[in-house]
């Protein structure tokens, strides 16, 4: 990098980097979970898409009774301390509480769950969970991310016998690797694949299947086998100067900084972010924390049309990231290293097909960034390459195609779950992909 951006003190990083939303006292969470109204339709349980029982975790809360609320959580969520750090809350359970019709501060449904959910994590308990004897049966999961992580779990439980094949080093996928370490540390996540481990589930790190281990090999070892592949390598700009030094995808970028090691990252003084996505806004902020002097943030589409959520958007404002909205990057400057970013101004076009208005140059209104590095977050292509070397599995524009109830794909032996179905959702519906494939794999051979 041409220019990089001073190192700041071991206290700076930490300051810059502490929770956003920090653990309650056990007394606020006792004050907080009497605030519950325990409604009767409870929207917030409606709103989540693992339908954890709300009321009733946070009724448990309110008496004391730590080991049963977790519990409760965990029914319906193996990956419940994540979620409550990484959910976004607001427009999910928090957004559906009813204080919000009052006028009111909604409960603070996501800290809640994490009390429980440390708590848990804290206390050696007995097992919650009493997995049933095993059926004999052996399912293989590809990618231990949270739909793999939730499929095992659950299928363990249910009495099989379960190996996640994982190509990092580290089990966890995106709650390991991609969520910001202002709202959660990788230990974090490392506490939840401990626990499903504990569950007697197993996990070969450093494993790629179609490398490492034949997807052939996978079909005789296992059953059924669930794909919990995720998402591929990130989208191209398809602009000059992509392969400049200083060049990097969000993904790797956030992936370097969640091992809190920030002496070991470097960030350019200057750094143009491309995309405004909830991915974008996290690396946005991250290379300001870790001392970058100026963010530049640069979207094609205007601010109403930003994906990122307002929560995120107004992160980043207060982080100090200056927008660049209905600008396109043009192309990357540098010879070796980046030195600038050439970008264009763009304004709203003729409607696409559906009906969105397309966003084209303005002609003549090119103008210079100076930076030293370049962010892309456009978005992550699918793993298209592997998903066409298992026969008679039928994608829909790049995305796996599964039974609605039992996530059974075209294939009778493979099941699937997580963003490699939708194109990239949150974490937490990846964990509610994982239980309900595990449920109807399981009601699958029960019926044969
Ligand atoms: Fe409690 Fe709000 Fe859920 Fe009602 S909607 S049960 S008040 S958290």
């Amino acid at each position: 990098m041409k220019n990089v951006a001073k190192k700041l003190t071991a206290r700076e990083y930490e300051i810059n980097f502490a929770e956003l939303h920090p653990a309650f006292t056990p007394n606020a969470a006792v004050v907080e979970a009497n605030r519950c109204l325990y409604c009767y339709d409870s929207p917030c349980t409606q709103a989540c898409p693992t339908h954890i029982d709300i009321p009733t975790f946070i009724k448990k809360i309110s008496t004391g009774n730590l080991k049963g609320s977790a519990k409760t959580i965990l029914e319906s969520n193996w990956i419940a301390l994540t979620c409550a750090k990484a959910c976004p809350v607001k427009v999910l359970c928090e957004g559906a509480c009813v204080y919000n019709e009052k006028g009111e501060e909604p409960i603070r449904i996501g800290r809640l769950q994490r009390h429980a959910m440390d708590w848990f994590y804290d206390h050696k308990t007995p097992p919650l969970f009493a997995p049933a004897p095993r059926n004999g049966k052996s399912v293989g999961i590809i990618g231990a991310g949270p739909a793999g992580l939730a499929c095992a779990a659950e299928l363990a439980l249910l009495g099989y016998e379960v190996t996640i094949y994982e190509a990092k080093n580290k089990a966890g996928g995106l709650d390991t690797w991609g969520i910001a370490p202002y709202k959660m540390m990788q230990k974090d996540s490392m506490k939840e694949v401990k626990f499903i481990k504990s569950l007697g589930v197993k996990i070969k790190t450093n494993t790629r299947v179609g490398k490492d281990v034949a997807l052939k090999q996978l079909e005789r070892k296992h059953v059924a086998i669930f794909i919990g592949a995720g998402l591929g390598r990130p989208t191209s700009l398809h602009i000059p100067g992509e392969k400049l030094k200083g060049v990097v995808d969000a993904l790797d970028f956030i992936e370097r900084v969640t091992p809190r090691q920030w002496h070991r990252v470097d960030v350019g003084k200057r750094v143009a972010v491309i995309g405004a996505g909830n991915t974008a806004i996290d690396a946005a902020t991250e290379a300001k924390r870790l001392g970058a002097e100026e963010v530049y943030l640069i979207y094609r589409r205007s601010e109403k049309e930003m994906p990122a959520y307002d929560f995120e958007f107004e992160l980043a404002k207060s982080d100090g990231i200056q927008f660049y909205f209905q600008t396109a990057p043009k192309r990357i400057l540098g010879k070796t290293v980046v030195e600038g970013i050439e970008c264009i101004k763009m304004r709203l076009g003729k409607p696409d097909a559906e009906g969105r208005r397309r966003p084209e140059p303005i002609p003549r209104s090119e103008f210079r960034l100076a930076v030293d590095m370049v962010i892309k977050s456009v978005g992550q292509n699918i793993e298209e390459t592997f998903l066409a070397k298992i026969p008679n599995l039928e994608t829909n524009d790049g995305m796996v195609v599964v039974k609605s109830e039992s996530y059974q794909t075209t294939n009778s032996k493979y099941f699937a779950g997580g963003d490699c179905i939708n194109g990239g959702k949150e974490v937490v519906n990846a964990a509610h992909d994982g239980k309900a494939a595990a449920q109807g794999m399981d009601q699958f051979f029960n019926e044969q």
